[in-house]
């Protein structure tokens, strides 16, 4: 059974994307199946992977259910190593959380999609857009445990106020808790304010990951080549950092256990 991690905060560019790419692949690389969800209609993550949607997007799962995606293979199974796939994203996803607002299921939906998938893999990373609209709400609703990456500065730390109550509500409408990490990025440790404010964070009572991603030009270079940053750079930097968050992520997390799915 996949555990099912969800990326957030509504604020953008606070690298929801780079860290669904990069920690799925450095999950791969420590031997755990992964599955990608494009959850956003900006299409980020579809794009800098080159997720093909000839089998379909989630989109077209949400909009009719019954209609089975098949996740598309951006990296196979090699020595030691799991599989990568990834469900893209359609623009029209953006435009669907009107419709969605109607249905009775609109907070259920994206779950009842994603569990489908669950037994195929180890972990499944889902990224979601800068709003918390329908489309984030649902996808905390169905994960269990979200990721909330943030810079460290002083603004961006204060929307996490508001982002914490809406996912402790979402723990409580569905009757279980909704456990939640804060991980920094674009952290540069020269800068006096990035330390005091990591440092305010964990001293306030929010469970932070110790790893912190640092600004890292090869982390925004990667995506115009279509790879992660540990087939663009894997000396980089990022690559480094993003290693060291699966490892923490995966040693605190024992219910991401490796299990063979049988992949070629
Ligand atoms: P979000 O998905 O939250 O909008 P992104 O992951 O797309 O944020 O990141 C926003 C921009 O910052 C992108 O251009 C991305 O390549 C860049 N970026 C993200 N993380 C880093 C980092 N650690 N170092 C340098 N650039 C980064
Ligand atoms: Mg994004």
């Amino acid at each position: 059974m996949a555990k099912i991690i969800t990326i957030a905060n509504n604020k953008g560019g606070v690298g929801k994307t780079t860290t669904a790419v990069n920690l799925a692949a450095a999950l791969r690389l420590q031997g755990y199946d992964v599955l990608l969800v494009d959850y956003d209609g900006q299409r980020n993550l579809s794009e800098a992977l080159r997720v093909q949607t000839s089998q379909g997007t989630i989109y077209d799962a949400m909009r009719d259910p019954r209609h089975h995606v098949t996740p598309s293979r951006l990296l196979s199974v090699e020595q030691g190593v799991g599989v990568l796939d990834a469900i893209p994203a359609a623009r029209e996803l953006s435009a669907m959380e009107t419709e969605l607002a109607k249905a009775p299921d609109k907070v259920t939906r994206f779950a009842t999609i994603v569990d489908r998938y669950r037994d195929n893999y180890d972990v499944i990373i889902v990224d979601t857009p800068p709003a918390l609209g329908l489309l984030s709400v649902s996808a905390l609703y169905a994960c269990d445990a979200a990721i909330v990456t943030t810079q460290p500065n002083y603004l961006a730390v204060r929307g996490l106020v508001t982002l914490s109550d809406t996912i402790k509500t979402i723990g409580t409408n569905r009757g279980r808790a909704l456990p939640f990490s804060i991980l920094f990025t674009q952290t540069d440790q020269r800068k006096s304010l990035h330390r005091l404010v990591i440092d305010q964070v964990n001293g306030s009572g929010y469970d932070v990951l110790s790893t912190t991603i640092r600004d890292n030009i090869a982390l925004a270079e990667a995506p115009a080549t279509g790879t992660d940053i540990f087939r663009y750079k894997p000396r980089s930097n990022g690559a480094r950092d993003y290693k060291l968050l699966a490892t923490e992520y995966t040693n605190r997390n024992k219910d991401i256990k490796h299990k063979k799915h049988g992949y070629k």
